[in-house]
């Protein structure tokens, strides 16, 4: 088994973040801004967004925080993202998710201006993703795009994993993981299979892929029958158990087969928080360009 370092990888992809914001400072006097805005108290949440505020601080991102009561109406929650969108200071508004009692935030979601949509979340952006050729266009559009699948495609670039012709199984489907991550494996050329809770034969059609992406929730659900030798798999799953944080892969019980894989903690996790990073960053860059018709 080979480790997938995410805290190496991150902490080096942090280190350019730190460098291109001084400059910007530098140049501009400005200094990019990430709103973060969390609904009601639950512990989980609070200890993200504490991370990320903290990583802000650490690479030189101005970070405002704002803590909603638990029974906040949407529309209060409209008001503040509405409050932020017109506010230059910021470059990027996080509204942390999932809201509580399980209250649906697509309303929320559709209000960040697709500018400040660090999340890539707005039909906007998720659009542009949608409709993007490739990787490069993604790139070069400076395209927002969800942190977490950015962090993974980062995560294969820079160790090296090949993805292009490859097949790759990304298990979970969901707008802010799954749906997206999918399109950036087809964007950098694998052929991607999309799976979820009504899949049949999921073994089977993981044990075909050279890249297996767990992103379900649920700890140790993928194990040695799921995954042929020489795979890549990357664990973005992260539970709270007795035993303490546990990803879907079941580590101990594939960590002597010849693959490479992402621990739990210090794989994906660190990655999505250096991804909201550079998001902020393109966020302040794409309005940049916009205010200045660059
Ligand atoms: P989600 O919205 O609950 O989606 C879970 C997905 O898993 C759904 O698409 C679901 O399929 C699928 N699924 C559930 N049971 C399955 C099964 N038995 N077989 C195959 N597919 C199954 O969760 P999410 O937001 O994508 O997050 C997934 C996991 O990643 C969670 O553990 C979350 O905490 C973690 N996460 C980690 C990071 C990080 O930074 N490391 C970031 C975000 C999320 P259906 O659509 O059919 O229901």
């Amino acid at each position: 088994m080979k480790l997938i370092d995410g805290k190496r990888i991150s902490n080096d992809k942090r280190a350019e973040i730190k460098e291109k914001v001084g400059k910007i400072k530098q140049q501009t006097g400005e200094i990019p801004g990430l709103a973060t805005i969390l609904v009601g108290k639950d512990p989980a949440s609070q200890v993200y967004i504490k991370s990320k505020i903290k990583a802000c601080e650490d690479v030189g991102i101005k970070s405002f925080h704002h803590n909603l009561d638990e029974n906040s109406p949407r529309e209060e929650i409209i008001a503040l993202i509405k409050k932020l969108n017109g506010n230059p200071e910021v470059n990027g508004i996080l509204l942390q998710l999932p809201l509580p009692q399980n209250r649906d935030a697509e309303e929320c979601i559709n209000a960040i201006s697709p500018l400040k949509d660090i999340d890539g979340l707005h039909p906007f952006n998720a659009g542009l993703l949608n409709l993007s050729k490739n990787w490069n266009e993604i790139i070069e559009k400076n395209i927002l795009v969800s942190c977490t699948p950015l962090g993974v495609i980062h995560l294969l670039h820079k160790s090296n994993i090949a993805i292009e012709g490859k097949t790759a199984v990304v298990i979970g489907r969901s707008n802010l993981v799954g749906k997206p991550l999918s399109m950036l494996l087809l964007a950098n050329n694998a052929t991607v299979i999309m799976a979820h809770s009504r899949t049949r034969n999921l073994k089977e059609i993981c044990k075909s892929a050279d890249i297996i992406v767990a992103a379900i929730g649920k700890p140790k659900f993928v194990n040695k029958d799921f995954i042929k030798t020489g795979a890549a798999v990357i664990d973005v799953g992260i539970s709270r158990t007795a035993e303490g944080l546990c990803g879907d892969i079941d580590f101990n019980a594939v960590k002597n087969m010849d693959i490479e894989i992402t621990p739990v903690p210090g794989g994906v996790g660190p990655m999505t928080i250096t991804m909201l990073l550079e998001n902020t960053l393109k966020a302040f860059n794409n309005t940049e360009k916009q205010l200045f018709n660059k």
